[in-house]
């Protein structure tokens, strides 16, 4: 690296920390940058500022938002007595993308994984059993069904069998250790149509 310039070296260390940059890629960005209208890399350096000054999570389904309560939970269109359980927000923007589910959505910010240390708290299940005490008919499942995935359906099920709310689970539609998000729109409704009781 010291054959660059000390600024370059470090942003090219920079770069190479963010994820799925390897060090060639990292080379490539910091060059492509450096050669960028200055005017344009102030407008990239302000853009990623505001997304992380302004971007937070939702109080309600814990997905990202601008505002303290995103537009989903705010509708008065969707149907706030089902809340269906996704592991990122990811999942939920493919959920939406399909235009045909009405409830609203709990975001865990990930799946409870033993072998990579995820435990039960690690994730928004509190935030989960929370809203649970309000007027909710029915939680849908829709973990990955990865093991991971499984794994925190196992677990949700068992913490809410017990209230008597009813919980089902996602069809097996979904191919395993498929991500929701890299599954098509048919795929997905198919999945939440024949989603079936835990
Ligand atoms: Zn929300």
């Amino acid at each position: 690296m010291e054959y660059y310039s000390e600024h370059i070296s470090k942003l090219i260390e920079e770069l190479g920390h963010l994820p799925g940059i390897g060090s060639k890629s990292a080379q490539r960005l910091a060059f492509h940058m450096i050669n960028l209208p200055v005017e344009q890399v102030e407008h990239l350096t302000q853009t990623i500022m505001d997304a992380r000054r302004n971007v937070r999570y939702c109080k309600e389904c814990f997905t990202i938002t601008d505002r303290d309560v995103c537009p989903i939970c705010s509708s008065e269109k969707r149907d706030h007595r089902t809340i269906m359980v996704v592991e990122n927000p990811r999942d939920l923007a493919a959920y939406e993308k399909t235009g045909q589910y009405k409830g609203v959505y709990h975001v865990l910010h990930g799946a409870i994984s033993p072998m990579l240390g995820v435990g039960p708290n690690d994730i928004k299940l509190k935030e989960l059993l929370v809203r649970l005490q309000g007027d909710v008919d029915e939680v849908i499942v829709a973990t990955n069904s990865s093991l991971e995935g499984e794994a925190t359906a196992m677990y949700i099920s068992r913490l809410i069998k017990p209230t008597g709310i009813k919980i089902t689970r996602i069809a097996s539609g979904v191919p395993v250790g498929g991500d929701l998000e890299y599954i098509d729109e048919v795929t997905l409704l198919r999945a939440l149509e024949g989603r079936n009781e835990l």
